[in-house]
């Protein structure tokens, strides 16, 4: 690549002629430009150039006003100190928890499902034995399927279910943020096992086309996304971008391929296959854990969110409210972090992030958080001459 690059910067001052000509190839859809000067102009056009000429070239968002669809905000359930994904037993009857995932739960589900699976193996729970899975966002969803792969007879208990979990609020990238691991020894290995056998989970998901695909996330040059952390040990090493090969866009920056699951999407498709595999559904609010011995089975998982925050009385549970502003969709093959936000370019919609606002519980979007995350992403993406 970096020859490549240096091959076609050689060729750029060669010839005058590809010099006009491509410039009008790459430049099309932008403002008319000045003539680059500085070797760092040049060197941004022959990286955009590049991109244009070899197909690769990506293009801006349109974030005019008349393409916003909506907004939504949703709780992520975040619990410091830690995910809980331990088994107790409650007054004798055994219960596994697997709830507190923040802003990581679609990155984190599998990888949890496969913690309580493993929990319930040792705790000697074999195919054949009932059990009763509260919550059916993604964490619950997972790990009800998990428990059918395994032979169990499930129960799926929740208040609501998709569309409208937190689940369904989510952005939907891989990449675990604003969520605690815990400490002591085993903290580090179980995250590692976590993230491992969630990528490894998700990846399979990816040719059966259920909403979850390989796609690159472009950060700004400067900014600490937390999918930059996972490239290199979980994800693909970053490319370093002299120029981000949006069309239009000047900026430095890399880029990491991640997973994006459209949250709606891969739920429908998990709910198809619990179906298939005979899950019995109840619409129940449960209001003390006691209450989980009522349906007789012989053991209950809660992944309630951040609903365990009553069931469990667990005041660790702390809400981060989160909002989003959608556009109709918009092809760009991409997602993006940068300082003011993050966008990701879905199916269903253009997805724009987002709010961290911490114990704020309330899900209902706001117009000054709509007007601040429009703007953010609008300024950063505004055509540069
Ligand atoms: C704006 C935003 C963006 C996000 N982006 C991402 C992202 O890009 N990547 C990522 O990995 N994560 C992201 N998240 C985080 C992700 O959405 C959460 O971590 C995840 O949805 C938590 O899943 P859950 O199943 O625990 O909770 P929920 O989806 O809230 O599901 C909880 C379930 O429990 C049920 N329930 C609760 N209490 C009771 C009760 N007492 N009795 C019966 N049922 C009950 C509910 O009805 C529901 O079915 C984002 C979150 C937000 C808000």
């Amino acid at each position: 690549m970096r020859n490549d690059r240096r091959r076609f910067l050689g060729l750029l001052a060669a010839s005058p002629w590809l010099v006009s000509c491509a410039a009008r190839t790459a430049v099309r859809d932008a403002p008319v430009a000045a003539p680059p000067t500085t070797p760092e102009d040049l060197s941004a056009l022959a990286t955009e150039l590049e991109a244009e000429l070899t197909g690769r070239g990506f293009a801006l968002p349109d974030l005019r006003e008349e393409r916003v669809i909506r907004q939504l905000a949703g709780v992520r359930p975040y619990r410091r100190g830690g995910i809980r994904v331990e088994g107790e037993s409650h007054g004798g009857f055994p219960l596994f928890h697997n709830y507190g995932h923040g802003g990581g739960g679609l990155t984190t589900a599998w990888g949890c499902a496969e913690e309580v699976a493993r929990m319930k193996t040792m705790a000697g729970f074999v195919r054949g034995s009932r059990v009763t899975v509260v919550g059916a966002g993604i964490i619950g969803l997972t790990t009800a399927l998990r428990l059918q792969e395994d032979g169990h007879r499930v129960r799926l208990v929740f208040r609501e279910t998709t569309p409208h979990t937190v689940s369904d609020v989510a952005g939907g990238q891989w990449a675990p943020s604003l969520m605690a691991w815990g400490s002591g020894p085993s903290a580090g290995p179980r995250r590692d096992r976590i993230l491992r056998d969630s990528l490894r989970r998700l990846r399979a998901e990816i040719e059966r086309d259920v909403g979850v695909r390989e796609v690159p996330n472009f950060v700004a040059m400067g900014y600490g996304a937390s999918v930059g952390k996972m490239a290199g040990e979980y994800l693909p090493d970053a490319t370093w971008h002299d120029a981000i090969p949006i069309r239009g866009l000047k900026m430095a920056g890399t880029q990491v391929d991640t997973l994006l699951i459209e949250p709606s999407r891969y739920l429908a498709a998990l709910w198809e296959r619990l179906r298939r595999g005979g899950v019995e559904e109840q619409v129940a609010e449960l209001a003390q854990l006691d209450e989980v011995r009522q349906f007789g089975d012989d053991f209950a998982v809660i992944a309630t969110g951040m609903g365990a925050r009553e069931l469990c009385q667990d005041s660790a549970m702390r809400p981060i409210r989160g909002q989003l502003v959608l556009l109709e969709p918009q092809d760009l093959g991409y997602l993006f972090s940068h300082a003011g936000g993050y966008l990701f370019s879905r199916g269903d919609a253009l997805v724009l992030g987002g709010t961290v606002e911490r114990d704020v519980e309330d899900p209902t979007p706001t117009a000054s958080a709509r007007e601040r995350i429009l703007s953010r992403h609008r300024r950063f993406f505004a055509p540069q001459a």
